[in-house]
């Protein structure tokens, strides 16, 4: 009997994926630099799944190409933005994505960028390349920072990575831990934080962290007045989704030093141009969109996403399965 196949957006995600898959399934890999829209059109005629990460927009054409054969789509992601699930759903295609597994380095990753932006610590380093640490430099106020302790801090969108950042941040000794959320979460308010209408949190946040997932309703909310009743001395991150914020507007504020700095490891559009302004500011931190990265885990995801398949073939449960 031939084997169902699945078709997986790209070839070099950690092996576990193919060896877990190859024994039920005829693993159909893309192996060229980046998958484009036609290419991954042409591929995916008759495949029962497909394995795919958040620059592989899932949409109503890729569904209609794919047929009646599609019974899975698996992202190797915990965030599900690219993949349009009301219509997806509608066809009756499960989609199983990876959350928990990244939750802990997600979150590990925040809270370093919250204090390599307040500790300056990249300028520091970048000062000393420059030659510039010579010996009459120093002066009491040197490179001085904030520190976390004694610290208001804000997050945006307390679910599994807002949280796991909560418990860390606590540690610091800060002063109040405020939280946006749709409802009250008792895991949090046990840590002694604050359910807080947004603005309130912005305007009263030292440190504002914004781990809320993008949706229509989220797209956009930290925007150009949101931005503008932070705090002077505020610092800035964002690890979720870039298009949770104003990005022009963040960068106006960061320009003309009306906070304090900001930390950003995703961006409206990805990769982020080398032009861009962002770039010259010594009081922002970038990276790219690796927040979640560590071997370990991007070993688990990998396995999360060719189990959530199997499950679609044995009519299981996944191991995380978007409802
Ligand atoms: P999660 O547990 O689903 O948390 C998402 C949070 O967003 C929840 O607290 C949820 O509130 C809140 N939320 C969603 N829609 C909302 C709305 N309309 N109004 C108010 N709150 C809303 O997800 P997670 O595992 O923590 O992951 C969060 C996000 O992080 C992912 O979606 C992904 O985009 C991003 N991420 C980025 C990286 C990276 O590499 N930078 C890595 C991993 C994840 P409720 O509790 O009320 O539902």
């Amino acid at each position: 009997m031939t084997k169902p196949v699945v078709f997986i957006t790209r070839n070099d995600f950690p092996c576990i994926m193919n060896e877990l898959l190859k024994e039920k399934f005829q693993v159909k890999c893309w192996s060229e630099k980046k998958l484009t829209k036609s290419q991954f059109l042409e591929n995916i005629k008759g495949v029962f799944g497909i394995i795919c990460s958040p620059s592989n927009k899932i949409d109503k054409e890729i569904l209609d190409v794919a047929g009646n054969t599609l019974k899975v789509v698996s992202t190797f992601s915990v965030g599900y933005d690219h993949i349009n699930v009301k219509d997806v759903k509608a066809y009756g295609i499960r989609i199983g994505h990876t959350p928990d597994v990244l939750t802990e380095s997600t979150a590990e990753y925040g809270v370093g960028l919250l204090l390599t932006i307040s500790r300056r610590i990249i300028e520091s380093h970048l000062s000393i390349h420059k030659n510039e640490w010579t010996t009459d430099v120093w002066t009491p106020m040197y490179m001085c920072g904030q520190g976390l302790e004694n610290s208001v801090v804000g997050i945006v969108g307390c679910g599994r990575i807002g949280t796991s950042v909560a418990k860390k941040v606590k540690a610091f000794n800060i002063k109040r831990l405020l939280y946006y959320n749709r409802k009250e979460k008792q895991e949090v308010a046990n840590l002694g934080g604050e359910l807080k209408p947004i603005d309130e949190l912005i305007r009263e946040s030292d440190f504002i962290i914004v781990t809320i997932s993008l949706n229509e309703e989220t797209k956009g909310i930290i925007n150009k007045e949101r931005i503008n009743l932070m705090k002077s001395n505020a610092i800035f991150v964002n690890i979720a989704r870039g298009a949770i914020v104003d990005q022009k507007a963040l960068t106006e504020v960061l320009q003309n030093k009306k906070i304090a700095g900001a930390g950003l490891d995703v961006f409206e559009t990805e990769p982020i141009d080398t032009n861009d302004p962002l770039l010259k500011l010594n009081n922002v931190v970038i990276t790219a969109h690796i927040a979640s990265a560590t071997f370990h885990v991007r070993n688990k995801m990998a396995e999360v996403a060719a189990k959530n398949v199997i499950a679609v073939l044995e009519n299981r449960d996944m191991v995380a399965e978007i409802q």
